[in-house]
């Protein structure tokens, strides 16, 4: 039997579901951990898109009664591409009613996602404790966001043997509140400690319970775990994580270099790599006319790639882009993104405003983002607070030089380009420190200036593409953190509370 036994839950998992970047590290973070020789396996709604693409689903069993749903149907299959087996809950009225994965098909809020999420959390505890047809058991449950943030509340009321519980904080700005009076029809039990454990300003806080309650967290980057213990960037929850200073870790996300690459990618004009760029005029010329813009190849393109909302700047970018623009005549801006309605908006009307400069695309596009990163030259990434942020990781792997704020995982994978670093050849993009349209467009300044010296930009798209953000790397910390929960060889045999709680006065 392996040693490391990890049911992994999340709401969204690519390419069966996916809004951001949690989608990205649910798939490729239990791959890599397969990879390590761990047993994962995945756990999420039955969407129907989840249902479309998993290979092969097959009824594994039945969960008699879940939240008052009857026979909620467990299906077994894996997930494409990685092949890692993947337990979809089957709730049709829940999971299947034509909405998003949080939002009505209106854009609005769900109002029932507390019951939607804490199903999720409720069919994992029963899956790992051997019923709804399993007869696999985990050592350590995998959680990740305030949608698993019940299942350590769950297993700590457990009598008995139970797996070890990790719960990853990717956003803190996303809590999963809910009123109190709500606990109980979500299968919260009602016991003073626990209440108070999920209680934030009179409501029910799932983000909360997961901190409290999990064996051990970890954040998405070092920085955002430091970050998320002060009151700029814990979103009022910055006391509960600074209690749990001593069993909290950050890690850096990772990427799937293999799918994030210019090299050999099936959506790119051309194929290039850190050794040979020139495929990447192609790709621009490709894509500048696919836009409309106008074709130069030496116009500086800047994209922006991201959720169009207040966390990602979306707002000042719209601002500042007609000073953007006004400062030098052949600057051009490609956007994909989507989100708020007024940026949407604005942005649009910014299109329409400059013809040939400025290209929006509003939506979701798998295929178009890789073709922006490839064609693009500068990202631009200014996020309020970005818990570890891949898109610029994907950016400077297509050459694609970011501009970000630094803070949480920006400041940890991005080197701003000084005197120093471009002189040792280390830079890897740019760095503003204030939220505002003035630095950021200092920040572009400074990025174009350098972009219009090739030898210089080239020097720095080679430290881009160089850098090394492959998963092994994180996925062994992830390792190293599941081990201290689990017993040792010297400890009690049978993974029993006793040899776990030893294993982590040892570790
Ligand atoms: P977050 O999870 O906060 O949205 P990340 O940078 O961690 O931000 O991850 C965002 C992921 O979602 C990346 O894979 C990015 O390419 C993708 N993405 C965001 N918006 C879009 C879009 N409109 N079209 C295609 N991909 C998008």
């Amino acid at each position: 039997m392996a040693r490391y036994r990890i049911q992994f839950v999340a709401s969204e998992i690519y390419p069966m579901a996916k809004t951001g970047g949690l989608a990205d590290v649910a798939a490729a973070l239990p791959a890599a951990l397969a990879r390590m020789g761990a047993d994962v396996r995945l756990v999420m709604p039955a969407y129907e898109e989840a249902l479309d693409r998993v290979i092969q689903p097959r009824t594994l069993g039945v969960i008699d009664n879940l939240l008052g749903f009857e026979n909620v149907r467990i299906l077994s299959g894996r997930a494409p591409d990685t092949g890692v087996p993947v337990n979809l809950v089957d709730i049709p009225a829940l999971y299947r009613d034509g909405g998003g994965i949080y939002l009505r098909a209106d854009g609005t809020d769900r109002d029932n996602n507390a019951v939607r999420f804490a199903a999720l959390s409720h069919a994992a505890v029963e899956l790992a404790l051997g019923r709804g047809g399993s007869t696999w058991r985990p050592n350590v449950i995998h959680c990740n966001d305030w949608h698993t943030g019940l299942v350590p509340l769950l297993l700590k009321n457990v009598a008995g043997d139970r797996p070890a519980t990790v719960f990853t904080v990717h956003n803190m700005a996303f809590q999963g509140q809910f009123p109190l009076e709500q606990m109980g029809d979500i299968g919260v039990p009602a016991i003073p400690a626990v209440l108070d454990g999920l209680e934030f300003y009179g409501r029910g806080n799932l983000l909360k319970a997961g901190l409290k309650f999990a064996d051990y967290l970890t954040a998405v980057s070092p920085t955002y775990a430091r970050e998320i213990q002060t009151p700029a960037y814990g979103h009022g929850l910055e006391g509960v994580v600074a209690d749990r200073a001593g069993t909290l870790r950050g890690i850096l996300n990772g990427i799937d270099s293999e799918f994030w690459t210019p090299t050999g990618n099936r959506w790119l004009a051309a194929s290039y790599s850190a050794r040979d760029v020139a495929g990447k005029r192609l790709c621009k010329r490709d894509l500048q006319r696919e836009l409309g813009l106008v074709e130069d190849d030496n116009a500086p393109l800047l994209a922006f790639i991201g959720r169009l909302s207040w966390q990602k700047m979306a707002d000042v970018m719209r601002d500042a882009l007609p000073q953007l623009l006004k400062r030098e005549p052949d600057r051009q801006f490609a956007l994909l993104g989507q989100g708020d309605r007024d940026l949407e908006e604005g942005f649009r009307k910014l299109a329409m405003a400059f013809p040939g400069r400025v290209a929006v695309h509003i939506g979701y596009s798998e295929q178009q983002a890789h073709r922006l990163h490839a064609g693009a030259d500068i990202l631009i990434h200014g996020s309020r607070y970005e818990p570890c942020g891949l898109t610029q990781l994907y950016a400077m792997r297509f050459g694609t030089l970011p501009i970000v704020r630094p803070v949480g995982g920006l400041a940890d994978t991005v080197i701003h380009a000084c005197t120093t670093t471009l002189a040792d050849g280390t830079a890897t993009g740019f760095h503003f420190a204030e939220a505002s349209a003035e630095a950021k467009l200092e920040a572009i300044d400074n990025a174009v200036m350098l972009y219009r010296q090739p030898l210089s930009w080239r020097r720095l798209q080679l430290a881009a593409m160089s850098s090394d953000f492959n998963w092994e790397r994180s996925a062994r910390e992830y390792l190293g953190v599941y081990d201290r929960l689990l017993p040792h060889d010297s400890d009690i045999s049978g993974a029993g509370m006793d040899g776990v709680r030893a294993a982590r006065e040892i570790a």
